[in-house]
């Protein structure tokens, strides 16, 4: 009699969340079919989101939506580094810091008396940071929220053992690819698609309105050109520092220029 054949078990995947707002895990539910049909070729061990609850079990791949933000954060992201084989982090919070590393140039312990009765009641940490400034990240997915279809396209790389393809182009060359009219040549707007990586598929310039950056610095960024872009089409110094200054306002491209517009030391 045949020995019964071993079957090799499905690759398990994880989804945490940090401090966010979920939107890049429901850009994953979103998948709607895309993910039904994923979810048979891997065992979904946690996503508080979409059900399973299981934080402890070692993983193959472990995504990460969030910034770090509090102490649990400090904790939590330490233990799920050492529970995963590959772990990718996905969204602007988590590769940036995202919007509420807006507060790592202010003074949150201001803010958060300002706006809640019981300051003392907020836990958070002085500075918002991404999932990089504290353990070894092996891939980042971009955008505010992620794109769905990058995601299933690096699970479906890592599952056929290829390495996950990074594409750091502008989002310009997306723009141009689908035809659409340049909202900065044609209508005078200022847009940071010349200084954004691509992930969005143009989707506000395909709407008729400027690109702001919320798939972070592309690679080869000419910042001082784009800066230059904006003074010319009548940004003052202190709007163009908002442009750069927004989703990914602690990525190092983008505080950079924001850095020398403040000091008036762009080229
Ligand atoms: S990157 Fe944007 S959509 Fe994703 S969790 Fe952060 S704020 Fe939400
Ligand atoms: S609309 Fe923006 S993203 Fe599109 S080509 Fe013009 S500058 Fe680039």
């Amino acid at each position: 009699m045949n020995a019964p054949t071993e079957h090799p078990r499905k690759p398990r995947v994880a989804v945490h969340k940090f401090s966010s707002c979920d939107g890049c895990q429901l850009a994953f539910l979103n998948l709607g079919e895309d993910l039904l049909t994923l979810a048979g070729r891997i065992d979904l061990v946690h996503f508080a989101e979409a059900g399973p609850l299981d934080p402890d079990t070692g993983v193959d791949v472990a995504f990460v939506e969030g910034s770090v933000s509090t102490q649990e954060d400090l904790e939590r992201i330490e233990h799920i580094r050492a529970h995963s084989s590959v772990l990718i982090a996905i969204g602007a919070c988590a590769t940036s810091g995202g919007i509420q590393g807006l507060r790592n140039q202010a003074n949150g312990t201001e803010w958060v008396a300002q706006i809640y009765s019981h300051p003392e009641a907020i836990a958070s940490l002085a500075r918002s940071t991404p999932i990089s400034s504290h353990v070894k990240v092996d891939f980042e997915l971009w955008g505010c929220p992620v794109s769905g279809p990058q995601m299933l396209a690096v699970v479906n790389a890592l599952l056929l053992g290829v390495a996950p393809r990074d594409n750091a182009d502008k989002v310009c060359t997306e723009c141009k690819r689908q035809g659409y009219p340049c909202v900065m040549v044609s209508r005078g707007i200022a847009c940071m698609g010349p200084v954004t990586r691509a992930g969005c598929g143009a989707l506000c310039p395909s709407l008729g309105r400027d690109c702001y950056g919320c798939y972070g610095p592309a690679e080869n960024a000419n910042t001082d050109a784009l800066a230059a872009q904006f003074a010319s089409l009548g940004l003052t110094p202190e709007a163009a520092v908002r442009r750069f200054q927004s989703i990914n306002s602690q990525a190092p491209v983008f505080r950079a220029a924001a850095d020398k517009l403040r000091t008036g030391s762009h080229d």
